[in-house]
């Protein structure tokens, strides 16, 4: 149980599921900064994202 927080789970913001360097969109959010990460399917549906830390919503 000693896993480092460093290396947390990166989450799609749009499904919640865990995503992986490979599938995983990466940016920042216009708004606030905060790194947000997207799976793949959610790229590919143009789902709409949230940003966790300030709720800025976009495509
Ligand atoms: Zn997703
Ligand atoms: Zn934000």
């Amino acid at each position: 149980m000693s896993e480092s927080r460093q290396q947390a789970a990166r989450k799609c913001v749009s499904c919640g599921i865990k995503v992986s360097g490979k599938n995983a969109a990466e940016f920042a959010c216009p708004d606030c900064g905060t790194t947000i990460y997207r799976c793949a399917t959610c790229r590919k549906q143009s789902n709409l994202y949230e940003c966790p830390d300030c709720g800025f919503r976009g495509p």
